[in-house]
């Protein structure tokens, strides 16, 4: 290659704005300190990073490769060339658009293709692990469209299949969407096709979280059953932050104009290219092994905290994660989330379902293991993170004694993470 890269030079940042050099660099040291079990993020690889902080940021590209509405595109629709081509042979898709900025600005590009203002869509209750562009009343989905909620058995808190056929031959949606942001199982794709057939309903498959299990081959992909399959890029699939569509070649045109001019400008060519790069990591074999090792982990962790009286929805997890209810040990999801942090373990609150608690003190927390994963843990490293995750639940924050048994698991976790360091330094 003639052009040395011209990319990230840190040097300058610290030179010209130490302020938020300083913030990158905290930031890095956070995620190299601690144990990071948010189930929606992961640690992206340099290469993906490479790309993101590339002078590809400048382009202005609107439109799609060989329709763009400026000049100069022409390297440019190379790397969206290339992306799209390799996520259609991952995914098995007769189509993909790698532009949606996010997987909510997906999810709206989905709508817009299949739904009008005031038309029925039928998704999963936000209360029991959708999203919030699932219907939610404070977002555009739950604003803009008729949405009607389908929830999960209480006894065994799996997906009620029957009530989702139910309410699809009562409410007539114009789309359903199966996929959610707190669900630990696999969804039966099959069934949901069948619903949507029988009442001539989209099926719509919001797959932003296990998409990367997909791509590993690691469990059932929606790509044969969906009409249009919305994605995040950053969450297991482990490539820049941002979304994608795949679909039927029927939808590809709805589904681009949608996307763009309908709510998106310029597409992030920069981010573009750095999906192309995590789509080339993830047809490999390391990743499919990483894929499986994810899950494998997420169970041994779910074990782990079971062992220590804690209760996992639904039994357990067949995915990257799973929903902990923490009333067997009578802390609420907020107290464990305050905890964590304090000894370094990063997860979130979240709601079980048929919470009996607010959605600000909700009964439980999402623990995932992408990111741990990445890092080259194994299930007993989970066994272990499972017993420091318990211990500092359970730690009465505030007294000297729960303080002190705090710091000695901050400690603990950080003797752990030196084995297997994020973003190990060279
Ligand atoms: C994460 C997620 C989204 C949104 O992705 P953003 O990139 O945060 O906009 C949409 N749907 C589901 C099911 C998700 O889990």
């Amino acid at each position: 290659m003639s052009t040395p890269f011209w990319g990230p030079d840190f040097d300058a940042l610290q030179q010209q704005d130490p302020e938020i050099a300083g913030v990158v660099l905290n930031e890095l040291d956070r995620l190299r300190g601690g144990l990071q079990l948010i189930a929606s993020e992961n640690l992206t690889s340099p290469a993906v990073l490479a790309a993101l902080g590339s002078t590809l940021s400048n382009k202005y590209a609107e439109g799609y490769p060989g329709r763009r509405y400026y000049g100069g595109c022409q390297v440019v629709d190379v790397a969206e060339e290339i992306g799209i081509a390799r996520t259609k042979e991952l995914f098995g898709a007769e189509h993909a658009n790698l532009q949606p900025h996010s997987g909510a600005s997906a999810n709206l590009a989905a709508y817009a293709a299949f739904a009008k203002p005031g038309d029925t869509v039928l998704a999963m209750d936000l209360k029991q692990g959708g999203h919030l562009t699932h219907g939610s009343k404070v977002n555009f989905s739950g604003q803009w469209f008729n949405a009607v909620s389908y929830t999960v058995r209480e006894d065994s808190e799996l997906i009620d299949y029957d009530q989702v056929r139910d309410l699809a031959r009562e409410h007539r949606p114009k789309i359903i969407i199966a996929g959610a942001t707190a669900y630990p199982r696999l969804i039966d794709f099959k069934a949901f096709r069948e619903i949507a057939d029988e009442v001539g309903a989209i099926f719509m498959v919001d797959a932003a979280h296990f998409i990367g299990l997909v791509a590993g081959q690691a469990i059932p992909s929606p790509v044969p059953y969906a009409d249009v399959v919305t994605a995040t890029t950053h969450k297991v699939l482990r490539g820049p932050r941002g979304g994608m569509i795949l679909s039927r070649a029927e939808h590809a045109k709805a589904l681009d104009k949608a996307v763009f001019p309908f709510s998106q400008g310029g597409p992030l060519m920069h981010s573009v290219a750095a999906k192309a790069v995590a789509m080339k990591e993830a047809s490999t074999p390391e990743y499919q092994a990483y894929a499986n090792q994810v899950i494998a982990n997420a169970q041994a962790l779910a074990k782990s905290l079971e062992a220590e009286g804690m209760r996992a929805v639904s039994g357990g997890t067949d995915t990257h994660l799973a929903l902990i209810d923490l009333r067997p040990v009578g802390v609420t999801g907020s107290e464990a989330e305050a905890r964590s942090d304090a000894a370094r373990i990063t997860l979130n609150k979240n709601a079980i379902p048929y919470d009996p608690a607010p959605p600000m003190k909700p009964s439980g927390i999402r623990v995932g293991s992408p990111s741990v994963t990445t890092q080259g843990m194994v299930e007993a490293d989970m066994a272990e993170i499972g017993r420091l995750l318990a211990r500092a639940v359970k730690a009465a924050q505030g007294t000297a004694a729960g303080d002190a048994e705090l710091a000695d698991v901050a400690e603990a976790v950080s003797a752990l993470v030196a084995r297997a360091p994020a973003y190990p330094r060279p």
